[in-house]
C-alpha cells in the first residue's frame, strides 16, 4: 500500500537531509498530509517534491522527523528492525572485545540508525531506553527482536528520562521480557565484578561509556593518593585500587551511590570504610579539603551534566571552572587531573578552554597529556556529530 503520509520541508531545508542527518526540525516543514499519529512513518518530501527518505514523525517534539532511511524503496517493518539491530550488534563484536566487558551499548540511538533507542547489555539482561516516538511505536517488536539475537535472560524498561517529555511520552520502567532479578546485576569489567542496580540506579545503571578511561586510570593511578569526584557507584575508585593507588578518597552526593560504591569496594576487597567514602557536595568538599591543607597525587572530576542543553552553557562553564580550580589546588606537583564533560553541549575546545581558565585562576602550570573520549560501544556517526557528548582531559600538573 502505498505510504500517503508526507511531510513536506520548505524550499532550502532539505540541505541537512542530504547530507544524512537524521533530524528535521519543526521550523523545516512546510506542511504535512495524510492522517499522521506520533511514531508513524512518513516520506519525507523536498520541495520540488523529491522524496529524501522515511522518517518517524513526532508531532509533540522540536525534531517533527527522524530518519529511518534515506531510501524510499526500504520498508519500514519488522525485518527493518531485524537487519539495523544485528547489524548494530554485529558492529560491538570488533570494537569491544568479549573479554573486556559483558556490559557494553548494543545499540546507540542515532548513531546506529535507530533513532532514539538505546540497548544496553548487562551480563544477560537487557536495559532498553524509548526515547523518541518513532522507537516507541516499535517497542514490543524492537523488544522481542533484540531478546531473539542475543538470547538474553530477562529485558528492564528504563525509559524514566526527561527527553521523553518533549516526545509528548510518559516515563515508563518495568520489566520487559523474561525472568529479571528484583536486585542487583553483577557484571565483569576489564576482570572487575561490579553490582549495578539496573532498576533504581542512574542512567541505565552503570556509566558503561567510561569503560576504557577507567582502565587508564588504573593504569596510572600506582602509589598515587587518588581523590574521585562524583564516584557513584565506585567506577573510577575500585579501578584506582585495583591499579595499586596508594589511598582513593571517594565523593558523591548521593547515599545510594554511596552506599554500592562500598558494596562494590567490598566485593573486590578493597576499602570500603566510611573514611574513604564520603557523601556530600564536591564543590564544598573540595574548598573543605583545601582548607584542611589535603592534597593529591590524581584527582578525577567527573560530574554530571552541568549542560543538559545549550541554554544551560554558561552557567555550566562556571561549574567546571569552579570544579577544576578547587581540583588543581589540591594537586601536589606532578599530580594529575582527570577531568570530564558529558554535556554535548560543551565541545572539547570550549572544556579546553574552561579548564586553562582554571589553571590560570589556580596559579598552576599544567598541559595535557591526554584527550579522552566515549566508548566504541557509544560511536558517533559520522553523519551525526550529535552523538559525541563525552569529553576528557588527562592534564598533569607541574
Ligand atoms: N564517575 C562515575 C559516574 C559519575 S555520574 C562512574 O564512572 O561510574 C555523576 C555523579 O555525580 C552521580 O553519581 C551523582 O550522584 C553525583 N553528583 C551530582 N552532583 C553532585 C555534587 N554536587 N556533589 C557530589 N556528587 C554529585
Amino acid at each position: 500500500m502505498e505510504n500517503t503520509r508526507q511531510v513536506i520541508l520548505k524550499p532550502g531545508r532539505e540541505k541537512s537531509v542530504l547530507l544524512h542527518h537524521p533530524w528535521i526540525f519543526s521550523g523545516a516543514v512546510a506542511t504535512t498530509s495524510g492522517d499522521i499519529a506520533g511514531g508513524d512513518t512518513v516520506r519525507i518530501i523536498s520541495s520540488r517534491k523529491e522524496v529524501l527518505g522515511l522518517a518517524a514523525y513526532s508531532p509533540a517534539s522540536a525534531i517533527r522527523a527522524r530518519l529511518w532511511s534515506w531510501n524510499e524503496e526500504e520498508q519500514i517493518d519488522r525485518s527493518f528492525f531485524v537487519k539495523r539491530l544485528q547489524a548494530a550488534i554485529e558492529r560491538r563484536k570488533v570494537s569491544v572485545p568479549a573479554d573486556e566487558t559483558d556490559a557494553c551499548r548494543l545499540v546507540y540511538a542515532e548513531s546506529d540508525g535507530l533513532p532514539g533507542l538505546i540497548i544496553d547489555r548487562y551480563g544477560k539482561y537487557l536495559v532498553f531506553q524509548f526515547l523518541a516516538a518513532g522507537a516507541e511505536a516499535w517497542r514490543s517488536d524492537i523488544v522481542e527482536i533484540a531478546m531473539e539475537i542475543t538470547g538474553c535472560a530477562g529485558a528492564y524498561e528504563r525509559s524514566d528520562v526527561e527527553v521523553r517529555q518533549l516526545e509528548g511520552l510518559l516515563p515508563r520502567t518495568g520489566v520487559l521480557a523474561g525472568d529479571f532479578p528484583e536486585g542487583l546485576v553483577k557484571i565483569i569489567e576489564n576482570g572487575l565484578p561490579f553490582m549495578v542496580d539496573i532498576r533504581q540506579g542512574q542512567k541505565t545503571g552503570f556509566y558503561i561509556d567510561q569503560r576504557r578511561n577507567r582502565q587508564r586510570i588504573r593504569e596510572l593511578a600506582g602509589g598515587r593518593e587518588v581523590l574521585n569526584c562524583f564516584c557513584y557507584s565506585g567506577g573510577f575508585s575500585i579501578y584506582a585500587w585495583a591499579g595499586r593507588a596508594a589511598n582513593v578518597l571517594s565523593i558523591d552526593s548521593s547515599g545510594e551511590a554511596i552506599a554500592l560504591g562500598k558494596l562494590n569496594a567490598r566485593l573486590n576487597n578493597f576499602n570500603d570504610s566510611d573514611d574513604k567514602w564520603l557523601e556530600g557536595d564536591v564543590f564544598s568538599l573540595l574548598r573543605a579539603l583545601r582548607d584542611q591543607a589535603r592534597t593529591f597525587d590524581m584527582v578525577i572530576l567527573d560530574p554530571p551534566k552541568f549542560a543538559p542543553t545549550a541554554a544551560q552553557v554558561e552557567r555550566a562553564a562556571r561549574g567546571y571552572k569552579d570544579i577544576n580550580l578547587l581540583a588543581m589546588k589540591l594537586l601536589k606537583p606532578g599530580g594529575l587531573l582527570a577531568t570530564f564533560s558529558c554535556s554535548g553541549g560543551i565541545s572539547l575546545e570550549l572544556f579546553h578552554k574552561i579548564v586553562a581558565g582554571s589553571a590560570l585562576d589556580a596559579g598552576v602550570d599544567a598541559r595535557v597529556i591526554e584527550i579522552l573520549t566515549q566508548g566504541p560501544d557509544h560511536p558517533v556517526a559520522l553523519n551525526f556529530p550529535e552523538g559525541a557528548y563525552l569529553k576528557g582531559l588527562i592534564c598533569q600538573i607541574n
